[in-house]
């Protein structure tokens, strides 16, 4: 069924406890830990503990979900006093949602990328 737990899913078991993880923020239906190969300064993934392969297949399926994994994305950064309305490098943040293995999607349930802390180059290559 949608949204159900994936035995060899990597973060399906982090949801489940059973891969350890470095939890920044976390509530009913979502869960954020720190990035184990961090990118910049600040770098969380944001996950809907439902498991969904992608961003769309979620939005899809849960929008209002998906809307929640958004909003905590915007939450993680202002927890990690990352100002978007400042100018600099540092002062604002990415969402990236890796779609598909040719866009580097490397684990297949749903998951926001929260990069910040240093300058980020547009377009990110
Ligand atoms: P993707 O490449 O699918 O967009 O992103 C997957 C991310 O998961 C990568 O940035 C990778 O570093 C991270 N990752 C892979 N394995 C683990 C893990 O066991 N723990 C954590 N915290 N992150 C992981
Ligand atoms: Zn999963």
């Amino acid at each position: 069924m949608a949204g159900e737990p994936q035995a060899d899913c990597l973060f399906c078991k982090i949801v489940a406890g059973d891969v350890p993880a470095t939890v920044v923020r976390e509530s009913q239906r979502i869960i954020a830990f720190r990035d184990i190969n961090p990118q910049a300064p600040t770098h969380v993934l944001v996950i809907p503990k439902a498991h969904y392969a992608d961003a769309a297949s979620l939005a899809a399926a849960e929008p209002q979900l998906a809307a929640e994994v958004l909003a905590e994305a915007g939450a993680v950064a202002e927890d990690e006093n990352i100002v978007p309305s400042e100018t600099g490098p540092g002062s604002g943040y990415r969402i990236v949602f890796n779609t598909g293995a040719g866009a580097g999607q490397t684990v297949f349930h749903a998951h926001a990328h929260v990069l910040g802390g240093r300058g980020l180059n547009w377009p990110p290559g």
